[in-house]
């Protein structure tokens, strides 16, 4: 079990959650990150009292210190700083809670520092996940998932050999519009898209669980984090996400992870991983389970899924330009923008016309994600 964490993206749901879970299993916090949230940071400093915290926006970081110059805190800014956090020494695990790209060069420094990564931050994994992998390896740096999926397989492979596991079949809610055609979603408005059935969640993934980009997200997640080929990845839609994900062994036993749909519960587990400890959160009560049911993925409605496991096939920088356009799109779409089903077809069109590189560096990555973003802000007019 860790003893003390720093927490990249600190004010969003995953970042508020772990610190939920980081009072309750008596886990210090050494490090905080955040963008420009400075009225909740500034609360979570008081309270949590790290030695350093890290305000990406350099003008909120100006705020930041002058708020809180009554306290020993350090206070960094920019990327220098979500780096400065990722590699503290008084930090065990960085939890990195970050929505987007940026947090891809502080995962690599927190690897670097042989930390545990409790990883919260799909995106590293989806840009660069070959790299961050074997640099995993490498440095004997271990990755424990947050995300629900991957904690589920995580937790379903717990004892195993690598050659017992057949293949991984990813569960997901569907979305708040399974069951709609595309025609259907054009007018889907910013407030209808953040509004998820099951999971409570901050608004760019919310978007992404809607149009299952998530979900696609999450596909190529898997395949890095568990070593195995797309083929190997079979999505399941499951509208009650109790079972949180399965791996269906050489022999056909299937292995599944169940609880209640409640992010607390994965985030503590990766930081108290290997032990189990008792949680806040409530437990599964069967009786109360009318059913569980499941079905086929709708990939010609909600064509992101059947996109990015294309990409997966690519690989090279394909899911990188996909992932980036799509974060570039879903932020014009919440900033009212942009149209719903434009997302899709911007994100497409990224991949079709910035093109996919094979074997790129960090840098080539990150030249990539420029392009793509690039790409999405001329053709969104
Ligand atoms: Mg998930």
């Amino acid at each position: 079990m860790v003893r003390s964490i720093s927490v990249l993206g600190c004010t969003g749901s995953i970042g508020r959650q772990t610190l939920a879970v980081a009072e309750h299993t008596g886990i210090r916090v050494a490090a905080l990150t955040a963008n420009r949230q400075i009225d909740r940071l500034e609360e979570q400093t008081r309270k949590f009292k790290p030695a350093f915290v890290a305000v990406y926006d350099e003008a909120a970081a100006r705020a930041f210190r002058t708020a809180v110059a009554d306290l020993p805190v350090r206070v960094g800014s920019g990327l220098e700083g979500l780096m400065e956090a990722a590699a503290l020494p008084e930090a065990d695990c960085v939890v990195t809670a970050v929505s987007g790209s940026v947090g891809l060069k502080p995962t690599l420094a927190a690897i670097d520092e042989k930390k545990r990564i409790a990883l919260a931050n799909k995106e590293t994994l989806v840009c660069a996940g070959e790299i961050v992998m074997q640099r995993a390896r490498e440095r004997g740096a271990e990755i424990v998932p947050v995300d629900s999926e991957h904690s589920a397989i995580f937790q379903s492979l717990m004892g195993r050999q690598p050659g017992e596991l057949h293949k991984i079949l990813l569960t997901g809610s569907g979305g708040p519009f399974r069951g709609m055609r595309r025609e259907e979603l054009e007018g889907i408005t910013p407030q209808q898209a953040v509004k998820h059935p099951n999971w409570h969640m901050g608004a760019k993934i919310s978007v992404d669980s809607s149009t299952l980009m998530n979900k696609g997200l999450e596909f190529i997640e898997a395949m890095h984090l568990f070593s195995v080929k797309p083929e190997q990845i079979q999505v399941v839609i499951h509208p009650q996400s109790v079972i949180h994900s399965m791996v269906e062994l050489v022999d056909g036993t299937v292995i599944a992870q169940l609880g209640v749909p409640d992010m607390g519960l994965p985030i503590q587990l990766a930081l108290t991983y290997p032990e189990r400890k008792t949680s806040l959160f409530e437990h599964l009560d069967f009786y109360k389970l009318s059913a569980l049911s499941f079905e086929a993925p709708d990939l010609v409605n909600f064509p992101c899924l059947a996109l990015a496991m294309d990409c997966a096939r690519q690989g090279g920088t394909a899911a990188c330009v996909m992932s980036a356009a799509n974060e570039e799109a879903v932020h014009l779409f919440l900033d009212g923008r942009l149209g719903y089903n434009r997302i899709y077809d911007l994100a497409a069109g990224a991949v079709e016309q910035v093109g996919v590189v094979q074997g790129a560096d960090i840098d080539g990555i990150l030249a990539a994600d420029a392009a793509a973003r690039a790409y999405v802000r001329e053709n969104a007019k």
